[in-house]
């Protein structure tokens, strides 16, 4: 059977003006900064406005450990969101926006897909409303002003081999992670070693998602420490009186972006950040303004649960004081088979033995919301094509069995229809009263928090730090950071540190390799591998197929 594209579908919809959501959604006129016909910024002093309003009910959507294809959480937030519109809730959308990165490498966009996305989608792909940029200015601001402070004299006695704070830009370009920059003598800088980081993985993305307000902002940016002194001592972005200009850059970008989803419902999509190195959702501001504005907003964090959740659950809703009523875990027949051992180009055929044989991962992460974290939970079955009906049945009756509550999602299919039977679930479950928890305490060690992690969520025996890490370990602790989260980086594919341990692996040991503190972002970012911060492109990018025509009509996105 041949299917429409993603961009063919999206096309395809006539979207509404994005006054006539805003207006359905109850945003004041005198709050919407219009980008067109489509596309607006919301003023936070809406927020101000709304203070005394009732929050709605918040829904995270998380998934699985993932096969490297995506397993369908933002798919699966959207088509729910439009699911509790079509069982007449009032609903918005929270989400990430993209980074070009992943628009032309392998990905393609992050919108949704087949009747569950946002559009304009390739504008959400493509520059959107400029916030990507404003955050790369923001990040290479605070560079410059760094490198000519050494260059005007050096006051603060900054050891440049110790400088942490990269350029950035918006772009896989492998090409750029490690170069020699400051060359051609004396007036043109001091020649060092240097790199950059795509503008997603930039510690000012991560300040912009967990800010609550401007003056927020400002502090937290003052707070990023910039590399280290001779003595070792931090150097903050406040040191080099940077905090002003750079807050000033993002005045805008700190504006939750309002767009559509296909069956017009409101969703903001705003901020970014990594999901290793950072928290990897949405901005605490979208997701306030979504919860004043509606009595169910659905949200995704990125990556499997492990991950994804735990940062979601421990870092952002501690610090903007907001919890979920009910968790979504997103599974798919091809994730369980592969869990099951199933190899990549086999997938598409019925296995209902590796299916069972994968169960283990998708029982641990929902285990893991309900036990550790203490919130109701469903699994939404994502539906492929090319399931058999055997299998989507086996697995509802595989979580039944085990009391897992369960629904087959159909939302890539039928958009918002397909998502009732989900929707139901989801309002069902928010009515229960739960007992949410973290999965640690703030005034733990920073070992004793990362244990909790580790064996808690990973099901790891312990966790072991080599001598680099534990070196700044205790510098980080004499610092005085011992008492803010912690933000795991690991791989998304195995709860342990090894990619390849599949399903939900046991005897294992989490290896801490680096640890470095985001003092703005307010947390401890644990290494446990290789990240790769400045992405490359592949053998074939998706750049290749993607045109505009003469009226402007972009194709071959996704
Ligand atoms: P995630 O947010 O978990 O990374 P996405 O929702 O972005 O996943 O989906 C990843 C890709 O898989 C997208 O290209 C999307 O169109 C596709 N996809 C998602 N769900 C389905 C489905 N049920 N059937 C076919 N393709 C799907
Ligand atoms: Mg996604």
């Amino acid at each position: 059977m041949e299917f429409k594209s993603d961009i063919q579908i999206a096309q395809e919809t006539p979207l509404h003006h994005i006054g006539e959501v805003a207006k359905e959604a109850g945003v004041a006129e005198k709050y919407l900064e219009l980008y067109g016909n489509y596309k607006a910024k919301v003023d936070y002093n809406l927020l101000e406005e709304m203070k005394d309003v009732a929050n709605g009910k918040l829904i995270l959507v998380t998934a699985i450990s993932p096969t490297p294809a995506g397993e369908g959480k933002t798919t699966t937030t959207v088509g729910l969101a439009d699911g509790l519109k079509q069982i007449d809730k009032k609903v918005v959308v929270a989400l990430r926006e993209p980074s070009l990165g992943p628009v032309f490498g392998v990905k393609g966009g992050a919108a949704g897909g087949g009747y569950a996305q946002v559009i304009p989608m390739e504008d959400i792909n493509l520059h959107f409303t400029g916030d990507m940029h404003a955050i790369g200015a923001a990040n290479n601001l605070l560079a410059a002003m760094l490198d000519n402070h050494i260059q005007q004299g050096n006051e603060l006695n900054i050891d440049a081999r110790k400088i942490t704070w990269k350029r950035c830009m918006d772009m896989n370009d492998r090409q750029l992670r490690f170069v020699v920059d400051g060359l051609g003598g004396k007036p043109n800088g001091s020649p060092r070693e240097d790199g950059f980081d795509i503008t997603v993985a930039s510690e000012i993305m991560a300040i912009l998602c967990m800010s609550k307000d401007m003056v927020d902002l400002k502090e937290r940016i003052k707070r990023i420490i910039v590399g280290y002194t001779y003595e070792d001592k931090p150097v903050t972005a406040g040191d080099l009186k940077a905090h002003g200009a750079l807050a000033a850059l993002l005045k805008d970008a700190l504006k939750p972006n309002l767009v559509q989803t296909l069956e017009h419902n409101p969703a903001f999509i705003h901020g970014g950040p990594f999901a290793n190195i950072a928290h990897g959702c949405n901005s605490i501001m979208a997701t306030r303004m979504a919860l004043k504005l509606a009595d169910y907003v659905v949200t995704e964090a990125g990556f499997g649960a492990d991950l994804g959740a735990e940062k979601f659950l421990d870092i952002k809703c501690r610090a903007a004081g907001i919890q979920p009523s009910a968790v979504v875990v997103v599974a798919t027949v091809r994730a369980l088979k592969h869990h099951g051992g199933v190899a990549k180009a086999d997938l598409n055929k019925e296995n209902l033995e590796a299916l069972e044989k994968g169960l283990p991962n998708l029982l641990q992460h929902v285990e893991n919301i309900t036990q550790v974290f203490k919130l109701p939970a469903v699994v939404a079955i994502n539906a492929f094509p090319t399931d058999t009906a055997a299998e989507l049945a086996l697995v509802e009756e595989k979580c039944k069995a085990l009391g897992v509550k369960v629904a087959l999602s159909q939302v890539w299919a039928k958009g918002g229809e397909g998502g009732k039977v989900l929707a139901e679930e989801v309002v069902k479950l928010c009515q229960q009263p739960n007992q949410f928890a973290y999965s640690y305490e703030l005034d733990m060690t920073i070992e004793e928090k990362l244990n909790a992690i580790a064996t808690k969520i990973y099901r790891a025996e312990g966790v072991a730090f080599t001598a680099a890490a534990r070196k700044q370990l205790d510098q980080l602790e004499k610092l005085g950071f011992g008492n803010i989260p912690i933000c795991v980086a690991k791989t998304q594919y195995s709860f342990s540190d090894d990619g390849k341990l599949l399903g939900a692996p046991r005897g294992f040991v989490l290896t801490v390799r680096n640890l470095k503190v985001s003092a703005g972002a307010g947390f401890i970012v644990a290494l446990t591998g290789d990240i790769m911060t400045m992405p490359g492109l592949p053998k074939v990018p998706a750049a290749e197929k993607i045109d505009v025509d003469n009226t402007g009509k972009i194709s071959g996105l996704f």
